[in-house]
């Protein structure tokens, strides 16, 4: 089994005494910088100015330009949209990096896939919490935390290891568990479970549900709580104690159909396809059309989100979930 770390593995504080800059104000940024000052940590916020700006002074951080707040940091983490790191890396930060400084990241993909090369004079590591920014907030007020990877692609100071894991203390995430990776694994582990399941086949498979349902003359409501608002529910039991307390809390109908039902539809076809995409992510196809689309203005990334949201699943869930008010829709 990996090791993985909780609050005694880390002694120390490697972070004491540093001025931590937090690039980037958004899902991830927010809660970095917060639960890290209230962690005891000096964090300024390097941003353009704008929405998030203004936010980040709401909540009481000192705000700078990303080329001033480099400056003054020992610790620079950069959780700005991975398409604009490069740019942004090149323009404003490299310039103002220091021997000796460490260079951090939420997610491996521009290290990775070499879009940034940092000088061989700083460290580099990640800290990549495996949960959307709003919850590694929440669940940090709460007491606990999201689980966390962290992972360290070059040592410069001999102390990046140390200084990498002080950080994942800083966000909370040692109170529930904390993981050794490295960048190659994180940044195709992420991209590939995002898009074959998490994001990319869950959404494809609840349209088809949606549309077999509707198309067979179903009413489209009770397709979109069959097949979306209880996906919820199913996958919460799944989270707390896997299939099997899942299966033991369903119908013996619902789990007699699960297991000679599931199999015709996600099939080894399916799973051929799930290896075409992991190859895709592994052998940079995938971070090529990425990178490429947004030097082209995101044009297919664009017309693909309008499409979808204008997909009838879409409407139908609108309506319904402004007639549950116990639906958090904020
Ligand atoms: P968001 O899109 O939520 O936030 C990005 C932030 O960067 C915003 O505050 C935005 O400010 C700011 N920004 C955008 N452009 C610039 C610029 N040119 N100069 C300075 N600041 C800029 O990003 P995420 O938090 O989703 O992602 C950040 C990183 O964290 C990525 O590497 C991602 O892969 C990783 N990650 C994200 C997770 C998530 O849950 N979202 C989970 C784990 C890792 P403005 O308001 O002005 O646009
Ligand atoms: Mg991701
Ligand atoms: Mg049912």
């Amino acid at each position: 089994m990996a090791k993985v770390y909780y609050e005694d593995s880390v002694q120390g504080d490697q972070l004491k005494d540093k001025k931590i800059a937090i690039i980037g104000y958004g899902s991830q940024g927010h809660a970095h910088s917060q639960n890290l000052r209230d962690t005891g940590h000096d964090v300024i916020i390097g941003i353009r100015e704008g929405k998030s700006a203004d936010a980040a002074r709401e909540a009481g951080f000192d705000v700078f330009p990303v080329s001033e707040a480099v400056k003054q940091a020992d610790v620079v983490m950069i959780l700005a949209p991975d398409e604009i790191q490069g740019e942004l890396y090149k323009n404003e930060i490299a310039p103002y990096l220091e021997a000796g400084n460490a260079l951090a990241f939420g997610h491996g993909f521009n290290i990775h896939f070499d879009v940034i090369q940092p000088p061989a004079d700083v460290d580099v590591f990640l800290v990549a919490p495996k949960g959307p920014g709003h919850l590694v907030r929440r669940t940090f007020e709460e007491g606990f935390a999201v689980p966390s990877l962290f992972a360290v692609e070059q040592d410069a100071t001999g102390n990046a290891r140390d200084i990498a894991l002080a950080y994942t203390k800083g966000i909370g995430a040692t109170r529930v568990g904390v993981l050794e990776t490295t960048f190659k694994e994180e940044t195709e582990t992420d991209l590939f479970g995002e898009q074959a399941v998490l994001c990319g086949g869950t959404t494809a498979l609840v349209q088809a549900g949606f549309e077999t349902l509707v198309e067979a003359g179903y009413q489209p409501e009770i397709a979109y709580f069959e097949v979306l608002h209880e996906l919820k529910l199913i996958v919460d039991l799944m989270y707390e104690g896997g299939m099997e307390k899942m299966r033991d809390s369903i119908s013996n109908t619902a789990e007699y159909g699960d297991y000679v039902s599931g199999p015709r539809v996600v099939t080894a076809e399916t799973k051929a396809r799930m290896k075409d995409v992991l190859t895709d992510i592994q052998d940079g196809t995938f971070a090529k059309g990425f990178i490429e689309d947004n030097e082209n203005g995101f044009e297919k990334f664009y017309g693909l989100r309008k499409e979808q949201q204008g997909h009838q699943i879409e409407a139908v869930g609108k309506e319904l979930r402004e007639m549950m008010p116990f639906v958090n829709n904020k």
